[in-house]
This record gives structure tokens, C-alpha cells and sequence, in this order.
């Protein structure tokens, strides 16, 4: 995420899921939305002291190895955004700078120094949710996540609990206007 602007407009939302995901009766809950709805936690508690509401979880074996949420304004640090801070902390969890065998679930597209941060961590796999049109650099304006020119590229996947995510952001920025 970035934002000195809301990444999501209310009249123009950016995205693709149809209608909420979280219809968990109708059919079983995928890792990736057990996952998802644990980082949409992360990025409740983001809100909750002013930070625009971005949450992130790393996922190893099944397991939740990090989770952590934007703290940019908490900590007056341009770089404490949630994938940044979960990166750092499943590094330390782990020993090493290599955060291998695991999954990043963010609930926002990755910006570019986040997405370069994944790359530089050599993460296998990244599922965001909301797509970010104004700042995202896993192909809404850039794709560093995808670009064959580095030396690393995480398989992406998108969309899930993307409708709760964008919602959530919409509500934060309409309650400071
Ligand atoms: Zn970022």
C-alpha cells in the first residue's frame, strides 16, 4: 500500500470479486481465505490507530509464521507497512533473510517496495486481495512480481476476501472525510 490518497474510491471500486467471498456455509472455507480473513484482522487493528487498514500474514507449512499490519503512521515510518513489518518478523522467526517455503497473504495489492522487498525475500507465493489501481506493483501499475527480468518471481494469486478488503478501506476513508 501507499496512500496519501484512498487506493479505493467509493463510486469506483476496484475490484473483481463479485460479492463478498465469505459465504462459508455454502461451501468450505479455502486456506486461502482462512488466511486472507487472519490478515483483514491485521488490517482492523491497522484502523484502530489511524493507520490506513492493510494486514499481512505469512504462512509456512500450514502455520501462521508472521502477522502484522501497516504501522507507518504509528511509528512516523514510511517503510512499516504490513508486508514489510511480517517480512521482517518471519526472517527473524526463521533465521535467515530467505523467507522460503511460504506464503504472503496481504490484503492489498503490494506497492513497489513491498513487491521488491517479496522479491528480494525470495517468498514463493503471494495472495492479495483488493487490487490497488493507484499504487500496485503486481500489475495494477507496475509488475514486480512478475517482471522475468529479476532474478525471483513469486507465483500471485488475487481475489480473495478482495470485496471485504476494499470495503473496509472505503469505510476508513469515508470516516476521515
Ligand atoms: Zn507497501
Amino acid at each position: 500500500m501507499t496512500a496519501d490518497e484512498p487506493p479505493v474510491t467509493a463510486d469506483e471500486p476496484p475490484v473483481t470479486a463479485d460479492e463478498p467471498s465469505a459465504t462459508a456455509d455454502a461451501r468450505p472455507v479455502t486456506a486461502d481465505e482462512r488466511f486472507m480473513a487472519l490478515a483483514l484482522d491485521q488490517a482492523r487493528l491497522a484502523a484502530e490507530h489511524g493507520d490506513i487498514p492493510v494486514g499481512a500474514v505469512i504462512a509456512r507449512h500450514g502455520e501462521v509464521l508472521a502477522a502484522a499490519h501497516n504501522e507507518r503512521e504509528l511509528r512516523s515510518d514510511p517503510t512499516a507497512h504490513a508486508e514489510l513489518v511480517a517480512l521482517r518478523a518471519a526472517a527473524s522467526a526463521l533465521g535467515s533473510w530467505r523467507v522460503l517455503e511460504c506464503t504472503l497473504y496481504v490484503t492489498l495489492e503490494p506497492c513497489a517496495m513491498c513487491a521488491g522487498a517479496i522479491v528480494l525475500a525470495r517468498v514463493p507465493e503471494v495472495v492479495f486481495a483488493a487490487a490497488d489501481p493507484k499504487a500496485g506493483a503486481a500489475g495494477s501499475v507496475l509488475d514486480v512480481l512478475g517482471d522475468a527480468r529479476l532474478n525471483h518471481r513469486p507465483l500471485v494469486r488475487s481475489g480473495p476476501l478482495a470485496a471485504e478488503s476494499a470495503r473496509l478501506l472505503r469505510e476508513f476513508f469515508a470516516a476521515r472525510r
